[in-house]
């Protein structure tokens, strides 16, 4: 989509393909070669602007990361975040595609983790396929990971996380942690995105769960 707001979105995120990979499917099982090592792989699925990706990226260099995100308008700031640094992110990449595509994107288990950031909660139950807790987007994400990959997710909104505690259970996976109020004594490796950012400070708390499937 091109951006109505930032209209020069799309132009630099065309210019450079070395980060927001243009024909992801294209990379299906070879993200190695991709990065060039073997480390392991760790997918964020509604990226937004990036700051949780770019700063795991950063904190932990021997992880490869792919921020996946609908729209030119954020995944932009991303990319900017990147470009900022001196010698860029090398362990990063960028996809500007569906996460209900993830399966053309990514061999069975070569993704290691999935984490999940104040995904939009569409709150109508008519809308409820839409929640990426969905028992839907599960299905996909158990193709993508190994037996016992690990999602990680994070949400202000106490009714998304409700749903997903039960979607995630009813779907058979193991909740590994739990936590109903993060900052309340936050974790030194706790990477806050923009969201955490804003509705925590407003002192909101916020929800936390890995699972593993
Ligand atoms: N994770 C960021 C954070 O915590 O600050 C952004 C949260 S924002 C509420 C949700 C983001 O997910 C939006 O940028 C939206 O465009 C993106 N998104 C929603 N559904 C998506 C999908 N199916 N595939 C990729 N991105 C999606």
């Amino acid at each position: 989509m091109r951006s109505r707001f930032k209209p020069w979105a799309s132009d630099l995120i065309d210019s450079h393909p070395e980060i927001v990979i243009p024909k992801p499917e294209e990379k299906k099982g070879k993200w190695q070669e991709v990065f060039d090592n073997k480390n392991p792989l760790h997918i964020e699925a509604g990226t937004g602007k990036g700051r949780f990706i770019t700063g795991m990226a950063k904190a932990n260099p021997d992880i490869n990361y792919i921020g996946i995100e609908l729209f030119d308008s954020v995944i932009v700031t991303a990319l900017e975040t990147v470009l900022e640094e001196e010698n860029g992110i090398p362990n990063l990449r960028l996809l500007k595609v569906n996460a209900k595509k993830i399966g053309e994107y990514f061999e069975k288990g070569e993704v290691d983790r999935l984490y999940l950031n104040f995904s939009d909660p569409w709150p109508k139950k008519r809308h409820a396929k839409r929640r990426l807790t969905h028992e839907s987007f599960l299905k996909l994400y158990q193709v993508v990971l190994p037996e016992k990959g690990e999602i990680h997710f994070k949400t202000d909104n106490r009714k998304l996380f409700e749903y997903s505690l039960t979607s995630i259970s009813e779907y058979g996976m193991l909740l590994t942690d739990v936590s109903l109020d993060l900052h309340d004594n936050e974790p030194e490796w706790n990477i806050m995105t923009e969201y955490e950012e804003k509705f925590s400070k407003k002192g909101q708390p916020i929800y936390r769960l890995e699972a593993q499937f």
